[in-house]
């Protein structure tokens, strides 16, 4: 839990936006998942992509995590925040030949394979430096998660994974191969999924598979059943992790796998806030606005999935309110806003049509459940500067980013045409 009364000094201290992470409740969450699986030999291994940064992974680290990257830089950014190689694992569509071969120098617990195209290339790079690749298959199960179109990948026709009898004919390639070591199998259908149903028909399809290659004296070791898990934004009714975990203890049906899960927004996601401060407030015609210093550079899920995020509102300026008098007969009116940024879109909104109190300059507004895809997906659009991070942990607050500054901003582009 973060009081107001530490949000409004951290506002003042390190100015807004800042994103603001409760690192006990990110505990709380990790050992909530250890609970729900402790029957079973298991490694937590979280989704990096969901919040990258540095001191978190390496608090995580410290909590037995290991990670899932889906990019070879957060493979880096797992190892140098502690986490060990044996729990690191690397999944994507399009993993190009120097990063097969840095994730196979790197020597992490193993690879994802996407596509036939990849095996084959695995294999041969794995052949140049005279290494075995432990590699396990991306099953699309073709199962529906339910959830945003742009966070469904599950389907047969979404990207990702390779469809059950691909999968089987890769397995028995790889077996036959001298460089290649198939020693599990991943499935992840999405995102945000807040029914267990469609994740347990994926988890007795690729099961199904284990038992058909069982047959074939192919023997895995671990099962990755993916991430996803939903969390509270709003109202929402969410998966109960017990009953998650005996679902796949109970599809497994005897199977000695170790099991892999990779959560990410379920260990991050409820446990970060987004705060800024209200520059002013607009009226356009029908329409009121509060624009705030935070915008869609910053926290990006409104813009791009439509998401809604429940906001707060602290008044700090104690002034009458001016509401122009046309508006004042119209109640209704002046409590529903638009929460939107200062940037030049106008998609740039952090939230839609809510009810808000009048607010003032100066005013904070938080947005809650920002932990996840917050940070990590946000950007310099409008020549606008990262925000700072600060966590708190054990009651005390550590800053874990710095805000980026304008020569940060421009420190790699060259500022002259020259002659
Ligand atoms: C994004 C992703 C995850 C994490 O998803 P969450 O919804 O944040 O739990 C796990 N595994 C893979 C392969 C992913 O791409």
């Amino acid at each position: 839990m973060i009081t107001n009364d530490s949000i409004i000094k951290l506002a003042e201290k390190y100015n807004t936006p800042l994103y603001i992470y409760d690192f006990n409740g990110i505990k709380n969450r990790v050992l909530e998942f250890k609970k729900a699986f402790k029957a079973r030999k298991s490694i937590l291994c979280y989704a990096l992509k969901a919040n990258s940064n540095l001191s978190l992974l390496s608090y995580l680290a410290k909590l037995d995590c290991g990670g899932d990257c889906v990019s070879i830089n957060e493979v880096k950014r797992a190892l140098k925040a502690g986490m060990p190689k044996y729990k690191i694992i690397y999944s994507g569509v399009g993993k190009t030949d120097d990063d097969i071969k840095e994730a196979l120098e790197l020597d992490i617990l193993f690879i994802n394979v996407e596509s036939k195209m990849e095996l084959l290339r695995i294999e041969s790079i794995a052949e140049s430096m005279k290494k075995d690749a432990r590699i396990s298959i991306r099953v699309n199960p073709d199962v529906d998660a339910k959830t945003h179109p742009y966070i469904s990948t599950g389907l047969k026709e979404n990207k990702f994974g390779v469809d059950m009898d691909t999968a089987k004919a890769m397995y028995i390639y790889a077996n036959n191969s001298k460089y290649l070591n198939p020693i599990g199998i991943h499935f992840h259908i999405g995102s945000q999924i807040l029914d267990s149903t469609p994740i347990m028909q994926s988890a007795e399809k690729v099961i199904d598979l284990v038992f058909g290659l069982l047959a074939l004296k192919i023997d895995l070791k671990f099962i990755d059943i993916g991430g996803g898990i939903g969390i509270k934004y709003e109202n929402e009714q969410t998966i109960d992790l017990y009953s998650y975990a005996q679902g796949i203890l109970k599809a497994l049906n005897g199977l000695d796998l170790s099991i892999i899960v990779e959560p990410g927004r379920y260990i991050v996601g409820n446990n970060g806030i987004l705060i800024s401060k209200v520059i002013y407030e607009k009226y356009n015609k029908n329409k009121r606005f509060c624009i705030i210093d935070a915008a869609m550079n910053d926290l990006l899920r409104p813009a791009l999935y439509n998401a809604k995020h429940s906001i707060k509102h602290i008044s700090i300026n104690k002034n009458t309110i001016e509401i122009p008098q046309l508006l004042k007969d119209k109640n209704d009116f002046i409590n529903k806003a638009d929460v939107v940024g200062p940037i030049c879109e106008s998609g740039d909104y952090l939230a839609k049509d809510i009810s808000l109190p009048p607010t003032q300059s100066g005013d904070l507004i938080i947005i809650e459940s920002a932990g996840a895809y917050g940070f990590s997906m946000s950007s310099n659009y409008n020549s606008r500067t990262k925000c700072a991070e600060v966590a708190i942990i054990d009651g005390k607050e550590k800053l874990i980013r710095k805000r980026e500054n304008f020569e940060d901003l421009i420190a790699n582009e060259e500022p002259f045409l020259g002659e």
